[in-house]
């Protein structure tokens, strides 16, 4: 190195020896604060956060904004948690279709981007990722991300011919013997969970045997893996729950949850990770053309060409004349029913849409599903908090989930009170994801 630079280097470090940079700190004063842990609303709050971090939370009777510090003034506004979706497919659906070619860096940002507009600043992706996503992933936690932050369950495990996952990315497997090297793959590129499905779509297709189940359970427990089950029927719900599944991503549809199942999972303290109540009441939303479809929060987040698709008689008519059309209303019945009956049984759980399939819309259907939730019986904080803390604490995110001292700015702005109506998480003013606004 010339003298001459090395020189100004050694000016450029000893200036920043003797004073600092400032970190970048942001200070929220005025708003009601709703904190994700299930407290009560605190009217009149404050937070500063120092390099996306927050640094103090409390009243702004007690705030000592730092010097210089950017100020914004949340007078009537409420202040939530980021929202936290446990079950998505990224980046494979573009204008209704679903091809894994969709799937590229682009595409994967652009539906992260989507999902932190709408207030979603991390979600769990289930099972469908192209290995991108990892070197997503990877980036966002080294650094302060500006779209939602991912977790993924890789390339999740489907019955040879089976139902699940999408083609082009999915790992099937038809015997025992395959599962450990299988697992090995997934745990070598650092998976955040296993997912497999056990599901049969109604007599449509083979069903996971118990000894695969099994197997991927055990692989994954030893690396160290959790594993997550797409499930529909009651009885498969028991058997995973022996077996040592950490959660479902979907109600129980066949058959009322029962006692035994309660007990059982409570026992193992397996989770309702995601109820995905919104995906069952897509089921049938797109016999006719739904009400959403005019409504600007929607619109925002999708293209003219899905608008038009949705609206297309053609298109109702082939959905209303599928052979499973008139059952799917009963199942969002029985999802809902066996959701509250869990909630109520003090089972945890977390909030999941099942979004990026065609016609489950990111970040809207993160909405949606928090309205289902309401409507199955929760109370709106119950909703939140479902989405917030519990979300977090289910990855093990600890910096993330509720706004507390020294965690993640990742917040929601709301210019109006979601407790008094659910409906009131789409008044969305502005996002931060790590104490910076999403544009
Ligand atoms: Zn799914």
């Amino acid at each position: 190195m010339p003298a001459r630079r090395l020189f100004r280097l050694a000016v450029v470090c000893s200036f920043f020896a003797v004073a600092p940079v400032q970190g970048e700190v942001l200070v929220l004063r005025n708003f009601t604060l709703i904190d994700g842990t299930g407290k009560a609303p605190i009217a009149q709050s404050a937070m500063v956060v120092d390099n996306g971090r927050i640094a103090w939370i409390g009243p702004v009777s007690q705030l000592k904004p730092p010097s210089g510090a950017e100020t914004a003034d949340l007078t009537g506004k409420f202040v939530m948690p980021g929202l936290i979706d446990l079950h998505v497919h990224l980046g494979a659906t573009v204008d209704m279709v679903q091809d894994a070619k969709n799937q590229t860096l682009e595409n994967l940002q652009q539906n992260l981007k989507t999902y932190a507009s709408y207030g979603v600043t991390t979600v769990m992706s289930m099972g469908t990722d192209p290995d991108l996503i990892f070197k997503i992933r990877d980036e966002q936690r080294a650094g302060r991300p500006s779209v939602a932050r991912v977790y993924t369950a890789g390339q999740g495990f489907v019955f040879k011919n089976g139902y699940g996952g999408l083609v082009g990315v999915n790992s099937q497997v038809s015997t025992v013997s395959e599962i450990e090297p299988a697992v090995a793959a997934q745990a070598a590129k650092k998976v955040d969970f296993i997912k497999f499905w056990m599901d049969d779509d109604q007599g449509t297709f083979p069903k996971m045997p118990y000894e695969i189940s099994q197997a991927i359970i055990q692989s994954a427990h030893r690396h160290g893996l959790r594993v997550l089950a797409h499930i529909f029927y009651l009885a498969d719900a028991k058997k995973l729950t022996e077996q040592g599944i950490s959660g479902f991503v979907h109600s129980v549809r066949d058959a009322p949850v029962d006692q035994a199942l309660i007990d059982a999972m409570k026992k193992h303290g397996v989770w309702q990770e995601s109820a995905t109540l919104s995906r069952e009441e897509s089921m049938f939303a797109y016999g006719k053309t739904p009400e959403f479809i005019a409504d600007p929060f929607f619109v925002r987040g999708v293209s003219p060409a899905t608008i038009r698709l949705l609206s297309s008689p053609e298109r109702q008519k082939t959905i209303a004349s599928s052979p499973l059309y008139g059952r799917y209303p009963s199942f969002f019945e029985m999802a809902k029913k066996n959701f509250k009956k869990l909630v109520d049984a003090g089972i945890r759980y977390g909030m999941g849409t099942d979004t990026g399939p065609p016609g489950r819309f990111a970040g809207y259907g993160d909405h949606w599903e928090l309205q289902a939730m309401v409507d199955a019986g929760l109370t709106p904080m119950q909703a939140i908090v479902a989405a917030t803390k519990s979300g977090a604490e289910f990855l093990g995110a600890k910096d993330l989930g509720t706004l507390e001292k020294s965690k993640w700015a990742d917040l929601v702005v709301l210019n109006a009170n979601p407790m008094e109506n659910i409906l009131n998480t789409r008044a969305i003013s502005a996002v931060y994801i790590a104490g910076k606004p999403i544009h």
